[in-house]
């Protein structure tokens, strides 16, 4: 008696997750209405399966190089926008500043045209005294 109903039970189961199931969907990639025969079926075909996995993958690949582009570039301590803040710079900060070479502002600092301030063998260069210079 117990063991029938146990068997109708996993006969009506089998019933419902066989192919015998017939489901009107719409395919999460191109929108186009299908028929599923089962309840799992997300896509009308295998190709719109891979291409959509293959541009949730692209997209995470998007995301991932924009978050490493933020990184670099806009909290970089050489940032031209964080330059302009800084009130005192390195050569090579005041070379990114300007787009000028090193040697140029080497140059500029020997010839007393950018002032400077040495800490142990490193110049200080105040951004007042670089704004200055394009002033007349
Ligand atoms: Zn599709």
């Amino acid at each position: 008696m117990r063991y029938t109903l146990i068997y109708k039970c996993i006969k009506s189961i089998s019933k419902i997750m066989s192919s015998n199931l017939i489901l009107q969907r719409v395919c999460e990639y191109c929108n186009k209405p299908f028929t599923a025969y089962t309840t799992k079926t997300r896509y009308c075909s295998k190709s719109c399966n891979s291409r959509d996995y293959k541009s949730k993958i692209r997209n995470e690949k998007l995301n991932i190089s924009k978050v490493e582009f933020k990184q670099k570039v806009l909290e970089s301590p050489h940032n031209i926008i964080l330059l302009n803040i800084k009130p005192y710079l390195n050569i090579k900060e005041t070379c990114l500043l300007l787009n000028a070479s090193d040697s140029t502002i080497r140059k500029m600092i020997k010839e007393g045209v950018l002032p400077t301030m040495r800490i142990g063998v490193k110049h200080v260069i105040r951004k007042s005294d670089i704004d200055k210079l394009f002033t007349y």
